[in-house]
């Protein structure tokens, strides 16, 4: 089977070349196109998102990814918006679980389903000069077709079923965003309809959904929401269960799949051998479960959580191991 590697920036890298060593102690048996993207690929292609790298995906349906860096206020456009929106990957599904007991939350397993491209992550922006500031207004344009949510919802709806989940919350901004927001909610109460006696459903206004996150995250079990405010939630969720070094996620489309951390480069910590790279991994095993190895990613996931069991974690997790360190704890135990 052919995978689509893109190291990525940053800690990418690092994280990646852990993460590829560990499939092969698995026996994942792929066949590795490696592709530049991101602020690398400027100096040996002069585009963050190459064609040959399209074109892989294209081929593949199937990418494993590292972070990508995205400069804030200006520069070039964000290769992660990009690569979502040319695939389609309209679902983004970021689980977050307690891995091991002893944090400041017990028994947390949610999964937060958030709708990937559309919304306030459209990328129509601009400039516009006032009292001769050219930076005077920003202006953003945005929305929401029915159709996408519609689409997004269902397909969350499904997998949430899959995974065994008994409860969906919608989270929107309704109440303020009435079109904006308020199409999301109208499409996801219409498919809670379809799946009624199946899987309950709830609602929550995103603000309140943050502070019961951070004070009840164990009584989540999946969360539907748009964009943003999943990118947002999905930070918290993160939080509660240890940090950014323990979040997958994965972008799901119709016709292709690309599997990544929830976190970015890293550039504070980038080149040090301080990142964590569970997160990866944590996506990778994802991605053995999404072609059917889902041997090999219990494989991965289960000396993970042994190592950190153990007490061999990284810096960011408590403990004082590098980032190959981890990886030979982990590897020690498959
Ligand atoms: P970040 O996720 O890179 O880092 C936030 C904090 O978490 C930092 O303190 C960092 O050291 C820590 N951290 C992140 N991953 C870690 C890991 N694996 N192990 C240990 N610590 C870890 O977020 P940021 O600093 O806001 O963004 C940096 C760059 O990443 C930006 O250019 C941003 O656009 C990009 N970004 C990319 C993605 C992506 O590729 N999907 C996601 C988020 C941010």
């Amino acid at each position: 089977m052919e995978l689509t590697i893109i190291k990525g920036d940053g800690i990418g890298p690092e994280i990646m070349d852990v993460t590829l060593e560990l499939l092969k102690a698995v026996g994942a048996d792929f066949t590795y196109d490696v592709v530049a993207a991101g602020e690398g690929a400027i100096g040996t292609h002069g585009d963050t998102l190459p064609a040959e790298t399209l074109a892989s995906i294209d081929r593949t349906g199937l990418a494993l990814k590292g972070p990508l860096s995205t400069p804030s206020g200006g520069g070039y456009t964000s290769v992660n918006v990009r690569l979502r929106k040319h695939f389609d990957l309209y679902a983004n599904v970021r689980p977050a679980k307690t891995l091991v007991p002893g944090g400041r939350f017990e028994g947390v397993d949610l999964v937060l389903f958030r709708e990937n491209v559309e919304g306030l992550y459209s990328g129509d922006e601009r400039w516009e000069e006032v009292d001769g500031h050219p930076h005077g207004r920003g202006i953003l344009t945005a929305s929401n077709s029915r159709a996408g949510m519609l689409r997004f919802v269902d397909y969350s709806y499904r997998a949430a079923i899959a995974m065994g989940r008994k409860r969906v919350t919608l989270v929107h901004k309704a109440n303020i965003m009435k079109a904006l927001s308020g199409i999301f909610l109208e499409a996801g109460l219409e498919v809670a309809d379809r799946y009624k006696g199946v899987i309950e459903t709830d609602t929550l206004i995103a603000d309140d959904c943050g502070q019961k996150l951070v004070r009840w995250p164990e009584r989540f079990d999946a969360i539907v929401t748009t964009n943003l405010l999943g990118d947002i939630l999905s930070d918290v969720a993160a939080g509660t269960v240890g940090g950014l070094g323990l979040a997958p996620g994965a972008n799901m489309g119709d016709k292709a799949c690309v599997f990544e951390a929830v976190h970015g480069s890293a550039p504070d910590i980038a080149g040090k051998l301080l990142a964590n790279p569970t997160a990866l991994l944590l996506s990778a095993a994802m991605l053995l479960d999404h072609v059917g190895w889902k041997d090999k990613g219990d494989a991965i996931r289960r000396a993970v959580v042994s190592a950190i069991e153990a007490g061999e974690r990284t810096r960011d997790i408590g403990g004082a191991l590098n980032t190959f360190g981890f990886m030979q704890a982990v590897l020690a135990r498959l």
